[in-house]
């Protein structure tokens, strides 16, 4: 992997049997499953890996409930049975959520249907998975509840995965492992097609400004939201579109008096399903459903929509007292649904389907449409099946019994704490977030005090994890380290001087020059501003009229 300030290796004239183009949850799946399967893969990222729909999602491994509703068993069993498995073999990333669904009088959904929805949804789910759902959670939700309605409550389990974007940092290690090559900042400029089929791919570094031109076996367009752009940059015709984008939008709260410790499932003040998630010590608030079809990179959510999210919190819990204010930040991201122009947003399917080229006039290039983080690792089967490779190699996964993985879990923060020379705070913060790697991260934190600092006065995040992740996981600048690889400025204290702080303690292990510093510095602070929203002055005015 590269440093930052290194010079990435020229592909110029390379043969790659698979180039995969993306590098989202979806992207690094394919990459890591055809690398495994033999084959010389390419991956490349126009921005960073997970920056795009994957970091702007509601983060929950389900099945979807409210699938159901359309009929779609297949693709509820589907993310269920890839719910447990991820459930099995990244417990440190993947845990059970007791979910509250709450109701009231005026609901269209009876009790009866939603009692027949939930007995299938925990069928086909398989076993309990253990989230500990208590009454005492139902009692407390009822308090804070709007007393003037009647309320019906309901529980089930599904699973949350905090950070996908860890998710996809270990994905992309295995895939590196299995021979795959990754190259993140470097965009797909266009494919080449010649007599009908699909040849390679012109290739931005857009770090170094370099173009290089590739060429493939097969191409895997993988691009999520921007897979219909890079059809049309290379001139390949579908037809119509193969995507309709859909906009969700989420608010960051802070936890406020009476906020629920259960995830909340319910309705909006127009009927739509949300979440009220507790999410990184915080309160997650989402999700809205508009047409989008801008940039996905522009995304962000418009102050109708983070009132209208505001609005249906007040509305389930009237005494929460959080304003525009309040808003720690907000995030958006556009669905890759199939195009569907005649069918509401929520009613269009989620299922994935691959879009075979062929007859757009390029042969050897697949279309990744649709998909969601919980089936990511499926659609990479899927999409390996398709082009005829099968996995060579098994899967290396560290799976425990599950009955023994809380000591596991004790005497692994033990034995980081001691390997690494730090607290048992630090030791366990490494541990839910890297894995396997905390052992070689704290052999790092071991070689000096500067490497077992933390990454700001809030954090029991350490330096060696930052580095780390620009050694061995792909980071290549400060934002691609604590927007993903560690994702601290998700936080909820971070601010300006945490940034200058984690700045000045990585280059200083890094060896950044002054100018490289403030230059690293700047691009993080513009990238957490664009994609971590604050709402505007004019946001508040409108607000503070109102009142
Ligand atoms: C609001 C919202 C909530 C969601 N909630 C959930 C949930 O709770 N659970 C769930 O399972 N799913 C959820 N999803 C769905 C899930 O997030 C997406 O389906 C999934 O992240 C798509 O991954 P992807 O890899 O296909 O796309 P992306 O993550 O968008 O990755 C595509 C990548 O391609 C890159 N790219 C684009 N053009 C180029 C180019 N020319 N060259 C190189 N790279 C390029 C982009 O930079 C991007 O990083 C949600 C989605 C949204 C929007």
């Amino acid at each position: 992997m590269n440093l930052p300030g290194t010079t990435r290796r020229p592909l110029e004239g390379q043969h790659f049997q698979v180039v995969v183009i993306g590098g989202g949850i979806n992207g690094v799946a394919i990459a890591r499953e055809c690398a495994r399967a033999g084959r010389r893969t390419l991956l490349v990222e126009q921005h960073d890996f997970a920056a795009g729909t994957t970091s702007r999602s509601t983060r929950m491994m389900h099945g979807g409930l409210r699938y159901l509703e359309h009929g779609e068993i297949g693709l509820v069993r589907e993310s269920l049975r890839e719910r447990q498995r991820l459930l099995r073999e990244r417990s440190h990333l993947v845990h059970p959520v007791n979910f509250l669904l709450a109701l009231d009088s005026k609901s269209r959904r009876s009790a009866l249907s939603i009692r027949t929805g939930l007995w299938l949804y925990r069928r086909l789910g398989g076993k309990p998975l253990g989230a500990n759902a208590s009454q005492e959670d139902e009692r407390r939700l009822e308090r804070v509840l709007d007393s003037g309605r009647r309320w019906s409550l309901f529980s089930f389990e599904d699973a949350q995965c905090e950070f996908p974007e860890r998710l996809v940092a270990e994905w992309l290690m295995e895939a590196v492992a299995a021979g795959a090559v990754a190259r993140n900042h470097t965009q797909v400029l266009a494919v080449d097609v010649f007599h009908g089929r699909a040849k390679g791919v012109l290739l931005h570094d857009r770090l170094s400004g370099k173009e290089d031109r590739v060429e493939a076996s097969w191409i895997i367009n993988a691009t999520g939201p921007w897979a219909d752009r890079v059809c049309q940059r290379s001139r390949i015709n579908t037809g119509q579109p193969m995507l309709g984008g859909v906009r969700g939008s989420h608010l960051v709260l802070p936890r406020f008096a009476g906020a629920p410790d259960a995830a909340v499932y319910t309705e909006a003040t127009d009927g739509r399903p949300i979440f009220v998630i507790p999410w990184n010590d915080q309160v997650l608030v989402g999700t809205t459903e508009i047409p989008d079809n801008g940039d996905p990179a522009k995304a962000e959510p418009s102050t109708n929509e983070m009132e209208y999210l505001l609005r249906s919190l007040l509305h389930l819990f009237p005494g929460a007292r959080v304003s525009l204010h309040d808003i720690r930040y907000s995030f958006a991201g556009v669905r890759p649904l199939p195009f569907s122009p005649k069918t509401r947003p929520s009613d269009v399917s989620r299922k994935h389907y691959l879009h075979d080229h062929t007859s757009d006039g390029a042969a050897h290039m697949i279309s990744v449409v649709g998909g969601k983080l919980t089936t990511a690792a499926e659609l990479a089967r899927q999409c390996v099946a398709k082009l005829g490779l099968g996995s060579r190699t098994a899967p290396t996964l560290v799976t425990a019994p599950e009955e023994s993985l809380d000591a596991l879990l004790d005497g692994w923060v033990t034995e980081i704490s001691q390997a690494g020379g730090i607290g048992a705070g630090s030791a366990q913060a490494i541990v839910e977030w890297h894995g396997g790697r905390s052992k070689a991260i704290a052999s790092t934190a071991a070689t000096s005090a500067k490497m077992r600092a933390s990454l700001c006065p809030h954090t029991p995040h350490i330096v060696a994890e930052a580095v780390d992740a620009f050694t061995h996981q792909g980071a290549v600048t400060l934002a691609d380290v604590l927007l993903r690889r560690v994702p601290v400025a998700l936080g909820g204290c971070w601010s300006e001087a945490c940034s200058r702080d984690a700045a000045m303690r990585i280059g200083t292990v890094m060896g950044w020059n002054e100018h490289q510093a403030a230059a690293e510095l700047e691009a993080f602070e513009t990238e957490r501003a664009a994609f971590l929203r604050k709402p505007t002055r004019v946001d508040l005015m409108l607000e503070a009229a109102a009142d």
